[in-house]
């Protein structure tokens, strides 16, 4: 990353705009949340997808997020919502009609979460295939177009730069998806990056909220935290069973499926919180080998346009 982009992340000013400066105050959102921030450009293509399928870094990632949203302006738009303890900008990838970090009420907003454990990180490669397939489909593709044109939907590639770039799970000594406020701790104060991702689920309120790990081949409903069904288990179910049916995954509640509860994992917070929100455990490896790679995001992005059709009210 330039020394240009940096001062752009470091830039203050709300705009979708991504060549402004940085003069203006930003008006608040709703609530007080922080919207993410839209940055500059990039020079640094990577090749993606590689000719042959490898796993990137995360200044890589960076340089991908970068070329789409120079590339497929009129679809994407990226955005830091804020910084790893490490310094790693937090992205968040805009991706609809006419991307803008304005909430528009009218549609629903759906968010695709990545690799909040960083040693697991097939997920990465897929959420580049995710973003990959919306991006280059736009415009040849009804799937894609309908999707687009009908939601807001926010991809965060890499949850946690710092734990990805050590390829490690836990970080600050903690696992991050232990780290939401829960039953037992409503009022719980994790680690600065999953505040911050509550600050950005605080922005847009999203209806739906897919958090991508690796591995198991499931498809894991809340609640994590407890035995109980949630009062919206017919419709997390009815969503569950279509996307574990696409890619042949096995769908049931968390709790359920490991028959023990655990507190504090996103998908209980985000569910709490409003969300129809779903894990995936994709694969059956957190790093496959590199030729396994697209099979394996090719998996990840059926079970996403699964899901966003379930919130598209066309
Ligand atoms: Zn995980």
């Amino acid at each position: 990353m330039s020394d240009r982009q940096r001062n752009l992340l470091l830039c203050t000013a709300v705009l979708a705009t991504v060549t402004a400066g940085c003069d203006a105050d930003p008006p608040l959102p709703p609530d007080d949340q922080p919207r993410p921030v839209a940055v500059g450009k990039a020079d640094g293509a990577i090749d993606f997808p590689a000719p042959a399928p490898r796993y990137h870094s995360f200044g890589e990632v960076e340089s991908y997020l970068f070329d789409v949203a120079n590339t497929f302006p009129d679809v994407a738009a990226l955005g830091v919502y804020g910084e790893s303890p490490e310094g790693r900008p937090l992205y968040a990838l805009v991706i609809e009609e006419d991307p803008s970090f304005e909430d528009d009420p009218s549609k629903p907003n759906i968010l695709f979460n990545f690799s909040i454990h960083g040693d697991e990180i097939i997920t990465v490669e897929s959420a580049m295939a995710v973003i990959h397939t919306l991006v280059t489909r736009h415009g040849s593709d009804d799937r894609v177009d309908d999707l687009l044109a009908d939601l807001e939907i926010v991809i965060v590639p890499v949850v946690s730069p710092d734990g990805f770039a050590a390829r490690s799970r836990t970080v600050e000594g903690v696992d991050p998806n232990r780290q939401f406020p829960h039953g037992g701790d409503p009022n719980r104060v994790g680690i600065s990056i999953i505040e911050d991702a509550k600050a950005l689920y605080g922005f847009y309120r999203f209806e739906g909220v897919l958090d991508y790990h690796a591995f198991g081949e499931l498809v894991m409903l809340p609640w994590g935290g407890s035995f109980n069904r949630s009062p919206r288990f017919d419709e997390l179910a009815t969503i569950g069973i279509d996307l574990a049916n696409g890619v042949g995954y096995t769908p049931g509640q968390l709790s359920h499926l490991f028959n023990t509860t655990a507190q504090g994992g996103s998908a209980d917070w985000y569910h709490a919180s409003g969300a129809l929100s779903i894990g995936i455990e994709l694969g059956t490896s957190k790093a496959p080998p590199e030729s396994e790679i697209p099979f394996v995001a090719a998996e990840a992005t059926e079970i996403a346009l699964r899901y966003l059709e379930h919130f598209d009210p066309r």
